[in-house]
């Protein structure tokens, strides 16, 4: 595992993509702006700086999703360390998807 910073261009990529709005917009937690960049895949976990792993999110969002981690797995925005974090993930800006293979 790489230890790593965050190369700038990585997070630049990952902002634009999330073009002012959060990338979880989890209904009712949700509070719009992608203020935080949030590794998938933990850096503990062996997670990278890369765009497929990290989502630009919301400062409640990020909190939500560390506080229900089993949803959080379910929904691929937390990947476990012996997966690989594809994007995007199953639930992405409030839509969850029906089927994710992980
Ligand atoms: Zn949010």
């Amino acid at each position: 595992m790489s230890k790593k910073r965050m190369p700038p261009e990585v997070a630049e990529a990952v902002i634009d993509r999330a073009d002012g709005w959060c990338e979880a917009l989890i209904p009712s937690v949700c509070t719009g702006a992608p203020e935080q960049l949030h590794h998938r895949q933990l850096r503990k976990q062996g997670g990278e700086h890369t765009t497929d792993n990290l989502v630009a999110i919301c400062a409640s969002c990020h909190s939500w999703i560390h506080a229900h981690p089993r949803w959080a797995y379910r929904a691929g925005l937390l990947v476990k360390s012996f997966n690989t974090p594809v994007f995007p993930p199953a639930f992405y800006r409030g839509v969850m998807r029906e089927e994710e293979e992980e």
